[in-house]
């Protein structure tokens, strides 16, 4: 049997993984420019969890969770989605008494077993954060910011964000209520998953992917028709920031979230290129005010997002070519006698950051270069018998093919000197 990844489980290497890396790096400076922690949560929690935040209705928990009994017995699941963990977390270690309002960001991978296609993966990575304590919508508006300030730091124009409201627990039930009703009239043409969301949280009917379903509730009573009073004032602070920051929105009616935990505020950030097709949501959240609370921690109010990695990489593709690393020096080492000089000066000018490649393989000295050239090295450093005789050494210029001897005796602060302009 030939070994292989796991269907929907990448790996990623090279040029990819370099691009990962500029997206964590220029994630984490925007994180930590508006004041958000990480946190780092365990990828295995127990199944408990998940059944009781992201909820029994939700796709992930019917049908997604990669969930196994351990030695002991336990039924643990790998996470699907960030925040249920990060609420476990901040009531584990009682957070809210370090501050009022308490800002986290994580990085890393989630699992749900859905069809791979592009843009959709059974192992995905996400970025996102969490804001806990604050219930004014500029909380809302901070996070939405966020993703803005992101997405623009990583080069993606092409995008809109969608707002709606979900409610609150005044005035959802009665509109629930009213939507089921509507949705028992037409129960024989909707798809078993719609008939599984009628039941438990009927607002989730407007997150079906399937095209059928799509057209049957383009007449239904929509959330943001029904919201009450405090909730319109909310979503109009919402808007009122939004308007302030210049950052453009479009009121989407039947934008719901995949998780059962979110009220108010629900936001997405839609590429509109080509590119991702029908897996165009780079970014998602909401208000999630009850969920603190049902795991157990007193009434917190809280807003978070996350995205998916993998999609931002596929917008971001071109950036790629510009992430090439080039040796600032090739050393050339055309026999054993030539380490004694070349390992330690390689040692000093890699602590002081210079990328200093050498051949790991005892190569013919032709075949070192031509690796050089190919590597695309700056400089080619050459410590050939008859330099080393007469105590110097020759470096190449690869760029202008220029060549020119250093004495040995000089040689590290030359190649510093050099290699700091
Ligand atoms: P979708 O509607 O595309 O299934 P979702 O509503 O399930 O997304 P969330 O759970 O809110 O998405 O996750 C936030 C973001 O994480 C998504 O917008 C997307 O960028 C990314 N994401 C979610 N599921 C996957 C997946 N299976 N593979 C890759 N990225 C994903
Ligand atoms: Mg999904």
């Amino acid at each position: 049997m030939k070994l292989q990844s796991i269907r929907g489980m990448n790996d990623i290497f090279e040029l990819e993984a370099r691009l990962w890396g500029k997206i964590e790096s220029i994630s984490r400076k925007v994180f930590a420019a508006h004041g958000y922690t990480e946190i780092r949560t365990p990828i295995v929690e127990n199944t408990q969890l998940f059944q009781r935040s992201v909820g029994e209705s939700s796709d992930i928990v019917a049908k997604e969770m990669y969930s196994f009994s351990d030695r002991n017995g336990d039924s643990l699941s790998l996470r699907p989605e960030g925040t249920a963990s990060v609420v476990r977390a901040y009531l584990q270690h009682s957070l809210m008494q370090d501050k009022a309002v308490q800002k986290f960001f994580y990085l890393g991978p989630m699992f749900r077993h859905e069809r791979p296609q592009k843009g959709r993966y059974r192992q995905f990575y996400q970025l996102g954060v969490e804001v806990f304590g604050a219930a004014e919508a500029l909380a809302d508006v901070e996070v939405i910011q966020i993703q803005d300030a992101l997405l623009k730091a990583f080069g993606i124009e092409e995008r809109e964000l969608h707002i709606s409201s979900l409610g609150c627990s005044v005035c959802r039930p009665p509109y629930n209520a009213k939507l089921k009703q509507e949705l028992d009239k037409i129960s024989d043409k909707i798809c078993e998953d719609c008939l599984r969301r009628k039941e438990k949280n009927p607002l989730r009917v407007f997150d079906c992917k399937n095209p059928n379903c799509q057209e049957l509730y383009k007449g239904l009573p929509k959330m943001m028709d029904a919201i009450c009073g405090d909730c319109q004032e909310h979503f109009a602070d919402l808007k009122k920031g939004l308007d302030a920051l210049g950052i453009r929105y479009k009121i989407d009616t039947s934008l719901v979230r995949g998780l059962d935990y979110y009220n108010r505020s629900a936001f997405e950030f839609v590429s509109t290129g080509e590119v991702l097709g029908a897996q165009a949501t780079l970014s998602a959240g909401g208000r999630y005010d009850t969920l603190v609370e049902n795991l157990g921690g007193k009434p917190t109010p809280a807003v978070g997002f996350a995205a998916g990695i993998e999609r931002l990489a596929l917008l971001m593709q071109e950036q790629k070519d510009s992430l090439q690393l080039r040796p600032d020096i090739y050393f050339v080492l055309p026999d054993d006698s030539a380490w004694e000089i070349a390992l330690p000066l390689a040692a000093i000018l890699r602590e002081h950051g210079h990328y200093i490649e050498t051949d790991l393989q005892k190569k013919k000295m032709k075949q070192q270069m031509k690796r050089a050239n190919k590597l695309a090295a700056r400089f080619v450093l050459i410590l050939g018998e008859s330099e080393r005789e007469s105590a110097k050494a020759i470096l190449k210029n690869m760029e202008d093919g220029q060549q020119r001897e250093i004495s040995l005796d000089s040689l590290e602060q030359d190649l510093l000197n050099l290699l700091s302009n």
